[in-house]
């Protein structure tokens, strides 16, 4: 049987009428992945666990006791704390981690049946825009073997384009969902900074982290949402505001919407002509359809990717030093001293591009290049939030394209990092400004390769998003 190509709500009637069993369903993923093998998605597949899971949730189903998600196959990004599972962030400073505990957003998936399928590779830490940077190797894109599935969540985006999974959960420091959901053809929704618990993500730049959401449909991202968002007392930055009923919530009669669209973005010369055709011609159709669609210019923007690599350098840099060959993981053998210990450790334990950015984080916090820099951004940063929050009176989304370009070949960019840094162009705004961003499948380039169009909304806003979201795919349908 051939994976399902519909979404969850759709599984579960299946399920519930006993035409499907949750066998069956883990089975099907599980042949994917088997068959998927050289896409290197996956870092670690818990077959023999969630077929036994599976049994177990059959009968749950079978008493009328299954969970909001039960029978949902779940695969979960490498920086996602699951008991008795090995997190490793991509990095093999990691080495031989085993989680104590289940992160929150783990933990509420579990509590509402969802199987977790395995571990999925991603960039070191999730640091990069290509997969290019773990250090288990490289992830392939199904559509083209020769190119990247785009970073830093990379194996999760490519475990739901081929069907390993129904969804996956990643996670959005400056792009990592939205950007790989555009090169892999599906749905990545980074919610406002503060919706989801962070507690049980691995952290990379505390500001701005956020755990996302990938699905080849809406409906799913809103019920996940739905179960994953909300107080939680390991959290102090989580909301306390009330979680909508996200998936009901989709449904609702449709509106007529205010989009508004940087000028700046489908002017630039780095975008790929075919991007900003098929951003174009879905602008005309949406105002075919009745909503206002106007230009705005965002004078900003330039001050966006530094603003962003900056703080998220900072943060890295301090959030990584817990890794000290002491507390956890690998601890080189080759040591004299403590202090031989650390360097060793550290040199030996983390990547290229992760020794970078501590390097340029710690040289930002520097005391001599403190205000500089670190205080100069985080001005910006604020100042980037209010001019941001000030579209939002007149307009309900902005909208861009997710990427510059469309999914890259593998190796295009070995010697120049900055290169890399500029496919997070348009994606970092949204976590600069902490707001909710989703990626959704916009038409192809000459090769086949998926576009990503990206909408933006003001903060919580999610459940007008996802209407959009649908509204816009639905453009297509008719
Ligand atoms: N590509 C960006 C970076 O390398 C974003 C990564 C992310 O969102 N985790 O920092």
């Amino acid at each position: 049987m051939q994976p399902l190509n519909i979404p969850y709500f759709q599984i579960r009637q299946l399920l519930d009428r006993r035409e499907l069993s949750c066998v069956d369903l883990v089975s099907n993923h599980l042949t994917v992945i088997n068959n998927k093998k050289h896409l290197n998605a996956f870092l670690e597949v818990y077959s023999e666990e969630a077929l036994a899971r599976a049994a177990g949730i059959d009968l749950k189903i079978k008493d009328g006791k299954g969970g909001k998600l039960a029978g949902l196959v779940v695969g979960l990004k490498d920086v996602l704390c699951y008991k008795d599972h090995r997190a490793h962030a991509g990095s093999k400073i990691l080495d031989g981690f085993i989680s104590q505990y289940n992160g929150t957003a783990v933990q509420r998936l579990i509590d509402e049946d969802a199987i977790i399928i395995g571990r999925q590779n991603c960039d070191e830490f999730g640091m990069g825009s290509s997969n290019e940077n773990s250090a288990f190797g490289s992830v392939l894109n199904d559509i083209d073997n020769t190119r990247v599935p785009g970073g830093s969540s990379g194996g999760s985006a490519v475990a739901v384009q081929t069907g390993m999974c129904q969804v996956s959960l990643g996670s959005d420091t400056g792009g990592s969902v939205r950007q790989p959901a555009a090169f892999c053809g599906i749905a990545g929704l980074k919610p406002t900074y503060s919706r989801i618990s962070r507690h049980g993500l691995i952290a990379y730049g505390s500001s701005f982290d956020c755990i996302g959401i990938f699905s080849k449909c809406i409906e799913d991202i809103a019920l996940v949402l739905e179960v994953i968002s909300g107080a939680d007392d390991f959290d102090s930055t989580v909301s306390r505001k009330q979680v909508p009923a996200y998936s009901q919530e989709l449904t609702g009669k449709p509106s007529k919407y205010r989009i508004a669209y940087l000028r700046d973005a489908l002017g630039n010369k780095a975008l790929q002509p075919e991007i900003k055709e098929a951003i174009t011609l879905k602008i005309d159709q949406l105002k075919s359809a009745g909503h206002r669609v106007e230009a705005f210019d965002f004078p900003l923007n330039e001050y966006m990717l530094p603003t962003y690599y900056i703080l998220a350098t900072a943060e890295a840099s301090s959030n990584l030093s817990r890794y000290d060959g002491v507390r956890y993981g690998y601890r080189s053998p080759a040591t004299k001293d403590l202090t031989s210990m650390y360097s060793r450790t550290r040199k030996e334990g983390f990547g290229r591009e992760v020794q970078r950015r501590i390097l340029l984080g710690t040289f930002v916090l520097s005391a001599s290049y403190y205000d500089a820099y670190y205080t100069k951004a985080q001005k910006v940063r604020a100042l980037i939030r209010k001019e941001i929050k000030k579209i939002f009176e007149d307009y309900d989304f902005i909208l861009m394209p997710t990427t510059p370009t469309t999914a890259f070949e593998l190796g295009k960019h070995p010697d120049n990092p900055v290169e890399l840094y500029l496919a997070d162009l348009f994606s970092v705004q949204a976590n600069v400004a902490g707001i909710p961003a989703i990626s959704i499948p916009c038409g192809k380039d000459q090769q086949g390769l998926p576009i990503g169009l990206q909408l933006m909304a003001d903060d919580f806003e999610e459940s007008k998003l996802l209407q959009c979201s649908k509204a816009v795919l639905e453009l297509d349908l008719k």
